[in-house]
Formats: C-alpha cells, sequence, structure tokens
C-alpha cells in the first residue's frame, strides 16, 4: 500500500482535500498532471463564498491570498430590459463580506505552494492517472510520468480531475446536460469605482456577471451562445467595450479596457452515484456545474472538507471502506443536490424568452427583495451551503 488516500488531481478541490488531511497520521499522495504553478495560466476568475474563506483559512492559506482577494460587499442582480431587481448586502447579514474575488491562478498557485511545503503529504507533479483498478481492499492506479507507467495502491482513491480525464466506473453513472452557451472571460476596467458590488444581470442570452476585482475594475464572465461568444472573442477592443456597455447598461459607466479575454464551455456534467467501492468523486469531478451563481469551487471546497472530517475520524485501516462512503454520501447529498438545482433552476428560467416569463422573474425579483426573511436566506445558502 503506497497511501491511505491517494488524489487524483491537485486542483483547488483536490489540493484542499490534502491539506485538511494534514497531521492527521494518514498517509496522503496528491498525483497532478500539470507542472506546480501552471494552473497561472487559467484565466477563469472565482467569487468564493464567506464558508469557503473560513475553509481556506482553517487551512492556513487565507492570509496568502487575502491581498489578492476583493471583497463583495454588495450584490445587485436585475435581468436586461425589465423591471425587478434584488440587492444582497452583506452588513444586512451581520458578515463583512458577502464573498471574495479571486484569479484561479492566485488560489492554485497558494494551494501548490502549502502543499510543496506539506511535510508529511506526498504530491507529485507532472502524473497523469490514467486507469483505477478495485479489488476488495485496495485501488490500484496506473499512472504516466516522463512517458513511463507506473502503479501505486492505495485503500481510497479520490477523483479530483475536475471530470477532465478520468473515465466513469462501473456503477457510476455520468450525465450532461448541454446549456449551449460559452462563458467569455477576461478583466474590464470601467469608468465608475466597483464600490465591491458585484452585479448579475441575466438576459435571455444568458446571464453576465461583473465581479469586483483589484482595486479598479471587474471580472466579466458573459455567457453567449458558442458562435456569439467566438465573434465577442475575435472584436477589436473598442468595438467589444461598446458591444459590453450597450449590453450592460450604465450602471458602471464606460467601459475602458479589457484583457485577459477567454473563453469556457458550460454545462452540467453530474456523476451519480459519486462513489464505487473504495473510490470517491469530489468537486467537479462529481459535478461540474454553469458558473451563474459562482458555486461550483464552494461546493467542491465543501465536498473536500467534509471527505477530510470524515476520514480524520475513520480508523487507518477502514479508510474506503463501505461504511466510510456511505457516510460521506449521507452527509453531502443535500448540499450537492441543492446546489445543482439552485444552479440549473437560475439558468432554465432566467436565460429564456418565453412570453410571459420575463414579467415573472421580475415579480420574483421585486419580492425578494422586499423580503428580508427570504434574503437572508439566499445569502446564508449561497455564503454556507445548503445545510447552512
Ligand atoms: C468561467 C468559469 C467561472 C467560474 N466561476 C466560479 C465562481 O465564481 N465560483 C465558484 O465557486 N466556481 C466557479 N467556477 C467553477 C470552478 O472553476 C470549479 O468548480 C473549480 O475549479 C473545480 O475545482 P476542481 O479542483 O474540482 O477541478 P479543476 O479546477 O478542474 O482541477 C482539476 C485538477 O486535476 C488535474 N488533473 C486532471 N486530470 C488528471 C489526471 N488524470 N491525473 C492527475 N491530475 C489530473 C488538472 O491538471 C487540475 O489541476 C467557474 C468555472 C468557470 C468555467
Amino acid at each position: 500500500m503506497t497511501s491511505d488516500i491517494l488524489i487524483i488531481g491537485g486542483g483547488p478541490v483536490g489540493a484542499t482535500l490534502a491539506l485538511a488531511l494534514k497531521n492527521y497520521g494518514l498517509r496522503v499522495t496528491v498525483l497532478e498532471a500539470r507542472h506546480p504553478g501552471a494552473g497561472a495560466r487559467d484565466a477563469r476568475t472565482l467569487a468564493l463564498s464567506e464558508g469557503s474563506r473560513l475553509i481556506l483559512s482553517r487551512l492556513g492559506v487565507w492570509s496568502q491570498l487575502a491581498p489578492r482577494a476583493t471583497s463583495i460587499n454588495t450584490i445587485h442582480i436585475s435581468q436586461r430590459g425589465r423591471l425587478g431587481q434584488t440587492v444582497l448586502r452583506a452588513a444586512e447579514e451581520g458578515q463583512e463580506a458577502l464573498g471574495y474575488v479571486l484569479p484561479y491562478a492566485d488560489l492554485s498557485a497558494a494551494l501548490d505552494d502549502a502543499l510543496v511545503a506539506a511535510e508529511d503529504t506526498r504530491i507529485e507533479f507532472g502524473v497523469r492517472a490514467t486507469a483505477l483498478e478495485t479489488s476488495a481492499d485496495k485501488v490500484t492506479v496506473t499512472v504516466e510520468q516522463h512517458g513511463a507507467t507506473k502503479q501505486f495502491s492505495t485503500r481510497l482513491a479520490v477523483i479530483a480531475d475536475g471530470g477532465r480525464s478520468m473515465d466513469a466506473l462501473p456503477g457510476m453513472k455520468r450525465e450532461t446536460r448541454e446549456y449551449g452557451h460559452t462563458a467569455l472571460v477576461g478583466h474590464v476596467e470601467c469608468a465608475l469605482p466597483h464600490g465591491n458590488i458585484a452585479y448579475e444581470r441575466f438576459t435571455p442570452q444568458g446571464p453576465v456577471a461583473l465581479l469586483p476585482e483589484g482595486a479598479t475594475g471587474f471580472a466579466l464572465v458573459w455567457t453567449a451562445k458558442p458562435e456569439e461568444a467566438e465573434r465577442l472573442m475575435q472584436l477589436p477592443e473598442p468595438q467589444f467595450l461598446a458591444e459590453l456597455h450597450g449590453y450592460f447598461g450604465d450602471r458602471v459607466g464606460e467601459f475602458h479596457a479589457i484583457t485577459g479575454r477567454a473563453t469556457f464551455p458550460l454545462r452540467l456534467v453530474t456523476l451519480r452515484p459519486v462513489t464505487a467501492p473504495r473510490v470517491v468523486a469530489i468537486g467537479n469531478a462529481a459535478q461540474t456545474l454553469h458558473p451563474v451563481a459562482g458555486q461550483g469551487f464552494n461546493l467542491g471546497l465543501r465536498d473536500a472538507w467534509q471527505l477530510a472530517l470524515i476520514a480524520r475520524e475513520t480508523a487507518a485501516e477502514l479508510i474506503g471502506g463501505a461504511d466510510m462512503l456511505r457516510c460521506y454520501q449521507g452527509k453531502r447529498r443535500m448540499d450537492t443536490g441543492g446546489g445543482i438545482f439552485f444552479t440549473d433552476f437560475l439558468v432554465r428560467v432566467f436565460s429564456n424568452d418565453l412570453p410571459g416569463w420575463g414579467m415573472v422573474r421580475g415579480a420574483g425579483l421585486a419580492l425578494l427583495d422586499m423580503c428580508a426573511p427570504a434574503r437572508h436566506f439566499v445569502s446564508r445558502k449561497m455564503s454556507f451551503g445548503a445545510k447552512g
């Protein structure tokens, strides 16, 4: 047995799990296909919930991230060309912030550093897992490294590959729903200060989000049909900014510059169940969501945290056993089910131009804005998950 727990994928979710298992006497190995620091090329910007900040603080990485994070104090939700809006405020929730905006690259670099520094965790970069084979008491993981093939054996294999590479195992079913959406991301500078306000604006073509990023400017997530996103990618900067202004409206004034344009195809992918004998999938490997509500990483982080809590309380020889995996599934069912439902609901209900729906959505947003307990409920779930 080369380890008690072997984590396939040292992305934000896999790395969080490994750090949460540090100093508990378990032999933990992380296999990561990319090289250290290569996460810096990822153009995504993430909105982290207050719950995620608390987890990263407990792991000792938040202090390194805090100077790069921009807090969200207000979230403004509206729909294009229609009445009705909702405003969520941190002050009303008794929180310092509703969330924090952070480049994926910074998060990935801080977690890489922490993993390399963790004495009792083995991290191997440049190692790609290619196959899993389970038996009664162990999992054998085949990997490729520098063109050679190696094998590791472990009591529990955790798939945290972002759903990017490993096939679903027998008994696990992967379902995909195509939204016909691509996200165009980038950093925009604009005329007015961001005031730590995040904007989510729904349109029939898909949502547009502006997340406050840095001292000035916003991280843009513009969802559109794939061919439209491709056209926007190719537009010269002045035309792109003019179209964004026409699309988003005047709330933040004129847009002055855009940098780092990149696109990501969007779909809902769910794996059910998320466990197989001696195997568990977490993070995007278990559920890949539309970024409309900024829930994907936050949900994955709670997967990692919950799995670590259970593993810490399980005797080493029982790690990966049926009881442990049943316990994990039971504890995560409500939160992941809620996150998937909420995100899918927003995409389906808010991204269409079916007759009459605009008014219904507007009334819904206005009602939410008038009802403090309902706003509190939404803020709480977005910050800390379905279990609050
Ligand atoms: C445009 C966009 C915006 C988003 N915004 C938000 C947001 O605001 N808030 C939020 O919470 N979420 C957001 N998300 C979702 C978030 O990015 C993901 O949920 C999160 O990155 C998932 O982390 P992960 O570690 O599970 O997977 P990944 O980030 O995909 O990491 C997987 C890791 O596994 C490694 N790997 C893959 N295959 C193998 C293999 N075979 N062997 C070894 N290693 C392997 C990869 O190199 C990678 O490092 C957004 C997503 C997109 C596309």
